[in-house]
């Protein structure tokens, strides 16, 4: 048997990607073979689309961090053929083939069940970006938040993948949410998502001379990092709290200890790609409960759909922070 993928290659230290029709053989080691029927665009997928950080080390190779599709073999007793799965995280993509192709086949742990409310293609539009959400937004609720118009949860690059899932999922749960976002024409769209409020992210763009400014946050689902998370630590209320994801702005933390010691802020660290797999039910559960209260419609509006064929040419967009909500590949024509 074959199948199809969009393979990279290595030549001179320059990365290419081709669609390539491959022999079964090819496949990795895992115990569980997958029809793959969609993958996402994330902003790791385009580093690896580009060969940039070195995450991959070994070419020929298949990206795509995460996929969704139906079992075609398995020998784990915890999956059957026909059954509907999907994968984030475990570095698949990275040093494991990935969801860029028809088929691949993975490690039973690294699974998990599509919940009963979402189609595969939803869990894609979920994907890594909004399985990470989700993650942080189970974690600043463990840590306990209070959010009100007085209090509100802010969630920066809201236009791009983990924010604007953040806005869904956030507002979804009940929460006040303030959008920051660069693209302001997106307004409209944040707004339907359930933002309470979006703000221009030139507000949040410069770093504080001073440590402590005005409290005008609650609670922040943040992945921008860089001068914007630490402009939003000095602006987080007392007892507040920062889910820190990304750093689509930087990587750099030039912050003082000060919003820690004299507003009681805490920062929580958020990591989706080893998030143990009972934490991952956890996540994925609440995101089938929300989708089933009626999340579905603005899940569905987050999607742009494109064919495996086509994806390439968009990885420097989504490298410069011009991609809006998820992007959903089709792997399976
Ligand atoms: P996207 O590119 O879809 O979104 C990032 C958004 O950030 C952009 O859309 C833009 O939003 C904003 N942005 C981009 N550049 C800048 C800048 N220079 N300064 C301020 N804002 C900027 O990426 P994702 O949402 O998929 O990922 C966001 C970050 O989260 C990345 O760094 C990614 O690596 C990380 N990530 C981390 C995970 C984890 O496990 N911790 C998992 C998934 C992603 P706008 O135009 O609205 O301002």
């Amino acid at each position: 048997m074959t199948f199809h993928a969009l393979l990279l290659e290595e030549n001179d230290g320059k990365v290419s990607a081709a669609m390539a029709e491959l022999d079964d053989s090819r496949l990795p080691a895992g115990e569980v073979t997958v029809a793959v029927e969609w993958s996402s665009l994330n902003y790791k997928d385009g580093m690896v689309l580009q060969g940039l950080g070195r995450l991959v080390r070994d070419y020929p190779h298949v990206g795509g961090i995460d996929l969704a599709g139906t079992v075609e073999a398995s020998d784990d007793p915890r999956y059957s053929p026909g059954d509907k799965v999907a994968l984030t995280g475990w570095r698949v993509g990275e040093t494991h083939w990935g969801g860029y192709a028809s088929r691949a086949r993975v490690k039973a742990d690294w699974l998990v069940p599509v919940p009963a409310a979402l189609t595969t293609r939803q869990a894609m539009a979920v994907g890594t970006a909004g399985f990470t959400a989700m993650q942080a937004l189970v974690a600043l609720e463990h840590h306990g938040i209070d959010t009100g118009p007085d209090s509100p949860l802010l969630a920066t690059g809201a236009s791009g993948g983990v924010g604007s899932s953040a806005v869904l999922w956030a507002s979804a749960a009940g929460h006040h949410v303030v959008a920051s976002t660069g693209r302001l024409e997106n307004a409209d769209e944040l707004t339907a998502l359930g933002a309470a409020e979006v703000i221009d992210r030139a507000e949040l763009a410069e770093n504080p001379s001073r440590p402590l400014l005005s409290e005008r946050w609650g609670s922040c689902i943040d992945a921008v990092g860089g001068d914007t998370l630490a402009h939003v630590l000095t602006e987080i209320r007392y007892g507040g709290v920062v889910a820190a994801c990304g750093l689509a702005g930087g990587n750099g933390l030039a912050t003082t200890v000060v919003p820690f010691l004299l507003r009681g802020v805490s920062l929580l660290g958020i990591d989706s790609v080893m998030c143990p797999a009972d934490h991952r039910s956890v996540v994925w559960g609440r995101i089938g409960d929300l989708v089933a209260a009626g999340g579905g419609a603005k899940l569905d509006s987050l999607i742009t759909e494109v064919p495996l064929a086509e994806l390439a040419a968009l990885a420097p967009q989504i490298m410069a922070g011009q991609v809006k909500g998820r992007v959903v590949v089709n792997c399976a024509t």
